[in-house]
């Protein structure tokens, strides 16, 4: 029998009447004969509502006592959908992340998933009992709950369609597959049939929230074939696949922004060997992540150093920048919360030279300033002004050639 785990996101499940509707689609899939396991998020809003209580109480809280809380909120949507497929004859049970176990690394807010057993969830399976399993949870070694990042349920999916051995990971959300960007920014958006691993790891890393990237690497380490799909229309998703199954390679496939960014400036920082060793080393310690880095041209013996941060990790990148004040012997800081980071993303850009050119073009054309620029191997991205988050996206989808038929004006369709 094919086994294929089922993953409903937060606006899925947002209601009684969706998640009704979840456990109707659980039992056609099983109807057809395929045994299934599930995956749910919490409801929509749940979550952001959790972590506002946990910053509003203290923003340096301890990230254990964060997971006890923000865990919670997939406690509820398991619970009332096993009690929805029940409802309809079919047998389900819920399973907590720490059930399973889904055991994960220490690193409260992110941890990562070691290792899951499988065993009781195919034992389930086996006897005809649809396992519903709380996303965005793990468990540590010794027994302390976890949450495995934003968007995480996501990664639960992924991973315990490789524990089961699944021969496919359908991830069903509030759009119906995997757009050349956001279709939410660009109604010109075009879906795409099929997209590689790799670029999907690229666009998922830069922002584009319909896969978690870590999902997508994991995807990758085992090999797990994703389908992005809607809960709420029937027809076919995007394929996540190999970059052998991909026929045309785009020079870029897709464009993708993150407004999660905030921007740090280290004015007159000593210009010698070392500091950035200091700098970063530190942040490090205090599980800051850093991504995008310039240093100016040195002048009288100081330099300006600017870097990006997790717009979440603000406050504790200011509480170890104090740290380090006395070794580096920097002027002053200067942060900004009002940046977004644009990126575009294709595997053709391994042959093409002059994709950062015309972006560069593109984005002076709308007389919109780039305040940093990074580049990978198939990726370019810059960094804004907030404001122009929209106007940028839109430039660059267009530029590319990405733009699909015009959308039907309000009032025309359906
Ligand atoms: P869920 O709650 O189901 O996990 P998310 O909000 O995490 O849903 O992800 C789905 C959203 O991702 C869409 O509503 C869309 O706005 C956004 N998105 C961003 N980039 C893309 C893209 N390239 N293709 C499709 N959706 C995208
Ligand atoms: N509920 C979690 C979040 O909102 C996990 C998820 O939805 O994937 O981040
Ligand atoms: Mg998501």
């Amino acid at each position: 029998m094919p086994k294929i785990v089922m993953k409903f996101g937060g606006t899925s499940v947002a209601d009684l009447d969706r998640i009704r509707n979840v456990a109707r689609l659980v039992k056609k899939q099983r109807d057809a004969g395929d045994e299934v396991a599930v995956v749910v998020s919490a409801m929509s809003g749940t979550t952001n509502h959790l972590v506002k209580l946990c910053n509003d109480l203290n923003p340096l809280h301890d990230t254990a006592e964060y997971d006890v809380v923000v865990a919670t909120g997939e406690q509820v949507t398991i619970g009332l959908l096993a009690i929805a497929l029940q409802s309809l004859g079919t047998p389900a049970r819920s399973w907590q992340g720490w059930q399973i176990p889904i055991l994960s690394d220490d690193a409260h807010s992110k941890a990562r998933v070691d290792s899951i057993d499988g065993q009781k969830l195919l034992a389930a399976m086996a006897r005809g009992e649809t396992p519903i399993i709380a996303g965005f949870q793990g468990v540590t070694a010794d027994g302390r709950v976890t949450t495995l990042g934003r968007g995480g349920s996501d990664l639960s999916a992924v991973a315990i369609a490789a524990a089961i051995k699944a021969d496919r990971c359908d991830i069903y959300t509030d759009v119906d597959g995997i757009y050349t960007t956001d279709p939410r920014v660009v109604p010109r958006a075009r879906k795409l049939e099929k997209i590689s691993f790799e670029e999907m790891l690229e666009l998922a890393s830069v922002g584009a929230k319909v896969l978690q990237t870590r999902s997508v690497e994991m995807a990758i380490k085992h090999g797990v074939r994703i389908q992005v799909l809607s809960s709420f229309a029937d027809k076919p998703g995007s394929l996540v696949v190999g970059e052998d199954e991909i026929v045309e390679k785009l020079v870029v496939s897709g464009v993708a922004y993150s407004v999660d960014d905030a921007k740090v400036t280290l004015r007159r920082v000593a210009d010698r060997p070392g500091v950035a060793a200091i700098l970063f080393g530190r942040l490090a310690e205090a599980h800051v992540n850093v991504d995008m880095i310039v240093q100016n041209l040195g002048a009288d013996g100081t330099t300006d150093m600017t870097f990006t941060v997790g717009r979440g990790n603000l406050a504790q990148a200011r509480v170890a920048l104090e740290d380090v004040r006395e070794a580096l012997g920097y002027q002053e800081v200067l942060t900004d919360p009002a940046v977004a980071k644009i990126s575009v993303v294709g595997i053709g850009m391994r042959s093409h030279a002059g994709v950062a050119a015309r972006m560069f073009k593109a984005l002076s054309e709308r007389n919109i300033n780039i305040q940093v620029i990074s580049t990978s191997e198939i990726k370019v991205s810059v960094l804004v002004a907030a404001e122009y988050k929209e106007l940028a996206v839109r430039a660059l989808h267009t530029c590319f050639g990405l733009d699909g038929d015009e959308p039907p004006a309000a009032g025309e369709g359906q």
